[in-house]
């Protein structure tokens, strides 16, 4: 069975006229590589917020593990599915890095030790073990990205969504996050769902694209079919 699927879901923000996202079904399995593609404005973001149950379709379904997503099963599900959101300043909450990465586990009732040790791990994954006592606020916007992506990393989730990872990062950066991303997928097997607006990087990290337009899925296939010359 599919890891997440959307089935014939459909979204407005509170009195807008304007339906962000349009009868939208999709499967993403277990281990896969995913990137969406799209102009701004797209419905990317508020596709991603209905993977874990942040926004509720007004249309349609959103499943975890072939289980609707419910008031029943929603912490099991932001359990199953991290977001890492765009802006890290959004996510990033505590004095320091050691503090904010622990937030997740703490939250989860994990004894001390256990906590310990998985913000370690998470912290040398994402290469920034050393800065554990730094203010996260006074980091690079890629130590930012890090830092959010250690928090989520920390709850070891089985799925991590990313909301334009490498956006506002130098090439370097923007390599070196990439880098984290598929190691993560790589040696945790955990699945990675992304947007991105650098079309170059999509064909080398995604199995599996979607191209969204105006709330709808444009296109979906694998990297080979989306980006075959005409
Ligand atoms: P993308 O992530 O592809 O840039 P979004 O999901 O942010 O696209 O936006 C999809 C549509 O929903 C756009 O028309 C946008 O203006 C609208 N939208 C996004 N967030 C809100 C919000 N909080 N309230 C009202 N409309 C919103
Ligand atoms: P209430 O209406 O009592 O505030 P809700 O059922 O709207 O409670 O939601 C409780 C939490 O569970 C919210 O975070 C909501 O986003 C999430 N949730 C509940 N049902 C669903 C669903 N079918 N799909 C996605 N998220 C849901």
């Amino acid at each position: 069975t599919p890891i997440i699927e959307l089935r014939n879901l459909s979204y407005s923000y509170g009195n807008s006229k304007i339906e962000a996202l349009k009868d939208i079904n999709l499967k993403i399995y277990p281990g896969e590589k995913v990137a969406f593609l799209g102009a701004n404005g797209a419905g990317k973001s508020t596709l991603f917020k209905h993977l874990n149950g942040i926004l509720k379709p007004n249309l349609g379904e959103a499943l975890v593990h072939g289980e609707k997503i419910s008031k029943k099963n929603i912490s099991n599900v932001r359990q199953t599915v991290g977001i890492v959101f765009q802006n890290p300043d959004d996510q990033i909450l505590a004095p320091t890095v050691e503090q904010d990465v622990a937030f997740g586990p703490v939250n989860m009732g994990l004894s001390e030790k256990e906590v310990d040790s998985r913000v370690k791990e998470a912290l040398e994954l994402v290469n920034i073990a050393g800065l554990e006592d730094r203010s996260p606020h006074h980091l690079s916007g890629g130590q930012k990205k890090r830092v959010a992506i250690a928090g989520i990393l920390a709850m070891r989730p089985e799925v991590i969504v990313l909301d334009e990872p490498t956006a506002g990062l130098d090439p370097r950066g923007a390599e070196n996050i990439m880098n984290v991303i598929e190691k993560m997928n790589h040696d945790l097997g955990i699945t990675i769902i992304l947007s991105t607006h650098d079309v170059d990087m999509v064909p080398l990290f995604a199995d599996r694209v979607f191209l969204m337009h105006h709330g709808r899925i444009e296109a979906q296939g694998t990297s080979k079919e989306i980006f075959k010359q005409p």
